[in-house]
């Protein structure tokens, strides 16, 4: 047996998880960032004891820990995390000390793509590529059954590559990312922005009943045929799907692997991806991957983590 936490910027989930990597036990309570990374690591491990002391702990080998940001892998040290604010901070070893076993550490991205590779979506392929689309677009990148991290080991920033030269600004810094343009954050902005332009529209209607737009509203607007609405999502999937072209392109990968909390629109959001992707890349239908959606929802970054011994 073995751990896998998945430490987010919202909440942190601690998992048992077997040798057949099934998850037997597990816990989540909220971050709370702005306590600050000692607090955090201490209810980390208060979490881990709690899950320990629910299965024989002496089978328990190892800990793997997935965080958002750039990390340090074999330091074991988050060099900077915009999600949780945090700036060098060392984390497997204060772990280690704890429980005596040893820890791992990688990009919280790279273990929900792990996951989805080892028991999820990706099971029967070796060669897949895993995009989240959330706040922003985390990326995870599989290649002949390795995890690939670069040179530097944080090579996955897929949703940072351009988009739009000189285009919006994005949270990095750099203008006309992709992530500016195909991140759930993004669709909320584009729907903004449409209901401002039509106020007959259900988007519009919403904005005021709801006093704000989510991810819920725009789809009920969508799924309800809203012609503005319409036109948003229209938008917002060639923004997504030209992305993923050039992740096709470059990588041709077996399967594309779509997560985050627009994934569960399912085939909705799934055909009209595949048929922009078929139409533009470049090497046409054959080199074509697999592209669906996550299966383990949240669970992916746990049991990634607790593979990180093996990849
Ligand atoms: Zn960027």
């Amino acid at each position: 047996m073995k751990i896998g936490i998945d430490l987010g910027g919202t909440t942190m989930s601690v998992g048992v998880v077997s040798d057949k990597n099934e998850i037997i036990a597990k816990k989540e309570i909220e971050t709370i960032c702005s306590d600050g990374a000692d607090k955090i690591i201490e209810r980390m491990s208060q979490l881990v004891q709690q899950v320990m002391n629910q299965v024989d702990k002496t089978q328990i080998s190892h800990i793997g820990i997935g965080c958002p940001g750039m990390l340090d892998r074999s330091a074991g040290r988050v060099l900077y995390s915009n999600n949780l604010g945090w700036e060098n901070i060392e984390i497997s070893e204060k772990i280690r000390q704890i429980f005596k076993i040893p820890v791992y550490i990688e990009n919280d991205a790279n273990c929900a793509a792990l996951g989805e590779y080892i028991v999820g979506s990706g099971k029967d392929v070796n060669t897949m590529i895993m995009i989240t689309l959330g706040t922003g677009i985390g990326g995870g990148i599989i290649i002949d059954n390795k995890l690939y991290r670069g040179k530097s080991g944080n090579s996955n920033i897929l949703g940072h590559m351009l988009m739009v030269s000189d285009g919006l600004l994005c949270t990095c810094g750099r203008k006309g990312c992709w992530e500016a343009y195909a991140s759930g954050s993004a669709l909320i902005r584009m729907a903004n922005q449409k209901a401002e332009e039509c106020k007959e529209s259900e988007l519009s209607k919403y904005k005021e009943l709801d006093h704000s737009l989510n991810g819920k509203n725009i789809f009920l607007a969508i799924h309800n045929g809203d012609k503005a609405a319409c036109q948003v999502f229209e938008q917002y999937i060639a923004y997504v799907a030209e992305g993923i072209t050039d992740i096709v392109n470059i990588f041709e990968p077996q399967m594309i692997v779509i997560g985050g909390g627009i994934s569960q629109q399912g085939e909705f959001m799934l055909n009209p991806i595949r048929q922009l992707v078929e139409k533009n890349v470049y090497c046409g239908l054959d080199a074509m991957p697999i592209i669906t959606t996550s299966c383990l929802g949240n669970d992916a970054g746990i049991i990634g983590a607790s593979c990180l011994n093996e990849y």
